[in-house]
C-alpha cells in the first residue's frame, strides 16, 4: 500500500474506525510535562495520542486531553486514544481491572486501542503495592522476573470481553512476531486490529509487514528514528550504526526534498501506510514530526531508505532476561 501527498492523514482499521497515519508517542514524557503536550499537539492537529501504563503519566496525559476537549478544541470522538495492557496483568482475571484503571487515569469512557503491550506474562502486582509495576517482582532495577503462566489465549478472550463491555474499540497486539500472530489469528474471537513494533530504516521488517497486512492488520511503527530514544539503554546496539539524521542517504534525500531529516525517516514508513508515533516535548518538532505527512517521497528515495535494513533492533528484552528472547 502506497500513501501519496496529502490524499490520506488516516487510515481505516478492519472494524471501520479511523487511525491517524503520525501520533504522539508518549513514553519516557516527565509527568510535569506530559499534560502540556498532549494539550500543545492536539492544538498542532495531532489525533492519535499514544500512551501506556507503563509510561507512568496517564493522569497528566488525560489532563492535557480533557483540557483541550472542555475548551472546545476537540471532541472526544477526533482523538484516537490508545492505552496498553501490562506484562503483569495478563492473566485473565486482571485485564478488565488494569483496563478500568488506565480508563481512569486518562478520564475517559473508552479507548479507541487497547494493545497488549508485549507478549510477555509477569507475575500480578497488586496496583495498591505499586503502580505501574515495571518488570522486576519486588520493584527495584536488579530484582528478580518472575513470569506468570497465564498462556496468551486466555488473554486474548479477557481482551475480547473489553469490547463487548463497550470499554475498548478495537483490541491490538504490540512487539508481536509472526508465529505467534499466525496462531493468535487461528483462535481470536475478535482479530487484532493493530500491531505495534519496532520498525524504522535499521530494522524495516518486510517480512512482519506483509504477514500483518495478509491478515487485514495495521501496522504501527515505534522508534522511528532508530537509535536516538535507546541512547543508555540498548548502548551496546546503538554503537552499531549512524544516527539516522546524519546518514548520507537520509540527508540527500532530505535535501532535495528541501524537508529535514525526521520528517523523510518518518514519511519512509507512513507513505508505506504504517502509523508513526514519534515522541518530541519541542513545539516546533512536534510540527516538523506533523508534517511530514506532505512529503512525497519518489520511489527511488523510497527504495534507496528500504536498502538501509540490516535488521538492527534495539528494544529486545531479552536483555533483561534470557527467557525473553522472543525474537530468538
Ligand atoms: P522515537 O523514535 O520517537 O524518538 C524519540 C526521540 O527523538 C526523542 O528523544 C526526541 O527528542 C527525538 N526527536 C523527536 N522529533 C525529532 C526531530 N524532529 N528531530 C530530531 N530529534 C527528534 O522513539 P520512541 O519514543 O522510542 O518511540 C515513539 C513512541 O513509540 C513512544 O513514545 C511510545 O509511545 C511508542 N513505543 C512503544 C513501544 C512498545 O513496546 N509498544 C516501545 C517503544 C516505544
Amino acid at each position: 500500500m502506497t500513501v501519496s501527498g496529502t490524499s490520506s492523514r488516516s487510515v481505516k482499521l478492519a472494524s471501520g474506525d479511523e487511525y491517524p497515519l503520525t501520533g504522539l508517542g508518549l513514553w519516557k514524557v516527565p509527568q510535569a510535562e506530559c499534560a502540556d503536550l498532549v494539550y500543545a499537539s492536539l492544538k498542532l492537529g495531532y489525533r492519535l495520542l499514544d500512551g501506556a501504563a507503563d509510561y507512568d503519566n496517564e493522569i497528566q496525559a488525560g489532563e492535557g486531553l480533557n483540557r483541550a476537549i472542555q475548551e472546545g478544541l476537540i471532541k472526544r470522538e477526533d482523538v484516537t486514544i490508545v492505552s496498553k495492557l501490562w506484562n503483569t496483568f495478563h492473566a485473565a482475571e486482571h485485564v478488565e481491572a488494569a483496563c478500568r484503571r488506565s480508563l481512569k487515569d486518562w478520564g475517559v469512557e473508552y479507548f479507541d486501542v487497547y494493545y497488549v503491550h508485549m507478549p510477555i506474562s509477569l507475575k500480578y502486582v497488586d496496583p495498591k503495592v505499586r503502580y505501574p509495576p515495571g518488570w522486576s517482582y519486588d520493584g527495584t532495577p536488579t530484582g528478580n522476573l518472575v513470569l506468570e503462566d497465564s498462556p496468551f489465549h486466555k488473554t486474548w478472550e479477557a481482551m475480547e470481553k473489553l469490547v463487548d463491555l463497550g470499554l475498548v474499540k478495537n483490541i491490538a497486539i504490540s512487539n508481536m512476531a509472526g508465529a505467534m500472530i499466525a496462531d493468535l489469528m487461528r483462535y481470536a474471537r475478535i482479530k487484532p486490529a493493530v500491531l505495534q513494533v519496532e520498525l524504522h530504516p535499521y530494522l524495516a521488517q518486510p517480512n512482519l509487514v506483509r504477514l500483518a497486512r495478509a491478515f487485514n492488520i495495521h501496522v504501527t511503527a515505534y522508534s522511528s528514528f532508530g537509535p536516538v530514544s535507546w541512547v543508555g539503554i540498548s548502548d551496546s546496539v546503538v554503537a552499531k550504526c549512524e544516527s539516522l539524521f546524519t546518514h548520507s542517504v537520509i540527508a540527500n534525500i532530505a535535501r532535495s526534498h528541501q524537508a529535514t531529516a525526521a520528517q523523510v525517516v518518518l514519511r519512509w514508513a507512513s507513505q508505506k501506510g504504517i502509523t508513526v508515533i514519534p515522541k518530541s516535548s519541542s513545539e516546533g518538532r512536534l510540527k516538523e514530526n506533523l508534517q511530514n505527512e506532505s512529503l512525497d517521497l519518489s520511489e527511488h528515495d523510497m527504495d534507496a531508505i528500504d536498502a538501509l535494513d540490516i535488521g538492527l533492533r534495539f528494544a529486545d528484552p531479552a536483555g533483561i532476561d534470557p527467557r525473553l528472547a522472543m525474537y530468538a
